[in-house]
């Protein structure tokens, strides 16, 4: 007799004790993307972004590009970071090829709550892979949320002026999902209070408002820090490196570099929401740049 195959599995989420809080990390949808070069490190050669590939044991033809929200429980608040794909492929025949369908509503099951149950929602950025779940249907996905944006990145796509050719449709499709919450919405500078222990830090250049979060609980820090870097092995190791899809390559170098910097320095425990599930761990610096420690069982003990 033999055993039928059943396919591969993935876990979806992961939760862990932060102090008085808990955070947990969900992984709403991954695309299997090809070519590393030039979408990583259009500065350097294809040659030398082989070779980093290679030493990592990454497939040069094929690589895993996940999406992965945080969620924050202060034990007064549920507050939610990006909120994925969402719906965007299917209600966009122009983002079908490109985004994965997003799951981060119906996962959060699997840690006991309801979209219901979202108190706030925080925007990192505007880009659709964190906005896209904001909405479906036109319907608020998250109907009891407050929502928080990053002031700087609201009014960029509000004014629409000096959006890049690349950037066009997210434009429009920010104003469409994103006005409409305008009402329930506050927006906040670097530096600001989200809910309590939970503060906004300028990581812009990737897009012209990213904040970053830092989270504390008891003394146990964390910080979400969204797509300052958007692959665990080029965009550390090379942080140098430009990547696509940073609006403003060079702020979001000097962002990347001095984010690594203090997390390194500073040994600070993170989430990334672009690194493979479940995306958190730490910063080493390395002699040519950073490295990424994931977690591995440290915060389950
Ligand atoms: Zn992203």
């Amino acid at each position: 007799m033999s055993a039928s195959l059943q396919g591969a599995t993935q876990p979806t989420v992961y939760r862990f004790k932060l102090g008085g809080f808990e955070a947990a990390t969900i992984l709403d949808s991954k695309a299997i993307r090809q070519g590393l070069h030039p979408t990583y490190g259009a500065n350097a050669s294809a040659d030398d972004v082989h070779a980093l590939a290679l030493a990592n044991h990454i497939d040069l033809d094929r690589y895993e590009h996940p999406n992965t929200p945080t969620l924050v429980n202060t034990g007064k608040e549920l507050v939610l970071f990006d909120t994925g794909n969402g719906a965007l492929p299917r209600e966009y025949e122009q983002l079908k090829a490109r985004l994965p369908p997003g799951n981060l509503a119906a996962r959060l099951g699997l840690l006991g709550h309801k979209p219901e149950d979202i108190d706030v929602v925080v925007l990192t950025h505007g880009h659709p892979d964190h906005i896209g779940g904001l909405v479906e249907g036109g319907k608020p996905v998250y109907p009891n949320a407050r929502y928080v944006f990053g002031a700087a990145e609201f009014d960029f796509w509000k004014r629409n002026e000096g959006v890049r050719e690349a950037r066009l449709f997210n434009q429009k499709l920010f104003m469409t999902i994103c006005e409409p919450l305008a009402d329930r919405a506050t927006f906040i500078k670097p530096g600001d209070e989200v809910v309590g222990g939970i503060h906004a830090v300028d990581a812009s250049g990737h897009s012209p408002g990213l904040m970053a979060f830092h989270i504390e609980s008891e003394g146990k820090r964390f910080m979400v820090t969204a797509d300052t870097c958007t692959q665990y092995a080029m965009a550390v190791q090379r942080p140098e490196w430009q990547f696509e899809m940073d609006d403003d390559k060079d702020k979001a170098v000097a962002t990347r570099m001095w984010i690594l910097d203090m997390l390194a320095t500073e040994r600070l425990f993170f989430a990334s929401f672009h690194f493979p599930f479940p995306g958190v761990g730490w910063i080493d610096k390395t002699s040519a740049g950073y490295r990424w420690v994931p977690h591995s069982y440290q915060m389950n003990l």
